[in-house]
């Protein structure tokens, strides 16, 4: 058997994360798989216990609906049981303990890094997982203030607080404040789910739309925001981000980054 990693949830089938692995891996010429496993919240015990000790098993991403009940079968050093309240990744750390991580806020914050956000405004859209990685960024990132747009006012008041952020709640239908930062952190857009109609125009000529939704890869959002002439990042960048450190922890390399158009395409079929 030669060295392996996997993703684990309930159901997985849907999951992205073996194309992009062994994409990486047959580029880089490693013997080594990544493979896909259900597992449900009741076997989780069940399934670390039997990779603790597989010296062939290099560590697992995480996803839909074991990434908070992971967190009680793993080390935690970086606390993130406390901060983000979730793990998407879990490696053999120091002395071969099963570590968790969450790669989902260095995967958001990858393509932007090079902005300064720091004193900036910052709208989110939504007030689940997917934002509570943002938030945690954007936290790092030393920005002014975030503003959420949210059909739950109080759980994205709680989430501000949460993470030490200023700024205030708007309904989904408000008006847009200055920003120079807009991310869907929502479903909204996403094949299947319900548009998310904005109007982009109160955004300065200088602000950047940023969707977390994948497919489809050009969702309203961005086509609005390319209609108005405004910067995009799309949703592929993020999962491309987090898939990338999350090689790095399992097979002790950086994935090779000049290959991302092939990627793309592949995950775009
Ligand atoms: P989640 O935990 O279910 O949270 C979804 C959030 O959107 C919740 O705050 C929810 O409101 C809100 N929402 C859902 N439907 C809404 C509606 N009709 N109107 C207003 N608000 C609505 O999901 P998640 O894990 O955060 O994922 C969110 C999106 O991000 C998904 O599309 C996912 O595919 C994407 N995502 C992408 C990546 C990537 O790598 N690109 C990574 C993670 C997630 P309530 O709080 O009221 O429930």
């Amino acid at each position: 058997m030669s060295a392996y990693a996997e993703v684990i949830g309930h159901p997985i089938s849907h999951s992205k994360s073996p194309l992009i692995h062994n994409f990486w891996l047959q580029k880089l010429g490693m013997v080594a798989e990544y493979k896909a496993v259900d597992v449900p919240p009741d076997a989780l015990a069940a399934y670390f216990e039997g990779r603790r000790n597989d010296p062939d098993w290099r560590g697992c991403n995480i996803t839909i609906p074991n990434k908070i009940a992971a967190l009680d079968h793993v080390e935690d050093p970086g606390g993130l049981r406390d901060s983000i309240g979730a793990i998407n990744v879990v490696f053999r750390g120091e002395k071969g303990a099963l570590t968790g991580t969450n790669s989902d806020a260095g995967g958001f914050y990858t393509p932007i890094a090079g902005l300064d956000l720091v004193d900036e405004s910052v709208i989110v859209i939504g007030a689940g997982g997917a934002a509570r990685a943002v938030l945690f960024a954007l936290a790092q990132a030393d920005v002014r203030d975030v503003v959420i747009l949210g059909r739950n006012p109080l759980k994205a008041a709680g989430l501000l607080a949460h993470f030490g952020l200023k700024g205030r709640v708007l309904p989904m239908d408000a008006r847009l404040p200055d920003a120079s930062l807009l991310v869907n952190a929502s479903p909204l857009g996403m094949t299947g789910q319900e548009p998310l109609d904005l109007d982009l125009s109160p955004l300065p000529d200088n602000a950047i739309v940023y969707d977390l939704v994948y497919a489809p890869l050009e969702t309203g959002l961005l086509k609005a925001a390319h209609a108005r002439g405004l910067e995009t990042v799309d949703g592929l960048e993020m999962l491309i981000g987090q898939a990338a450190i999350a090689f790095e922890l399992f097979f002790g390399v950086a994935p090779p980054s000049d290959c991302d158009e092939e990627l793309r395409a592949k995950l775009t079929i």
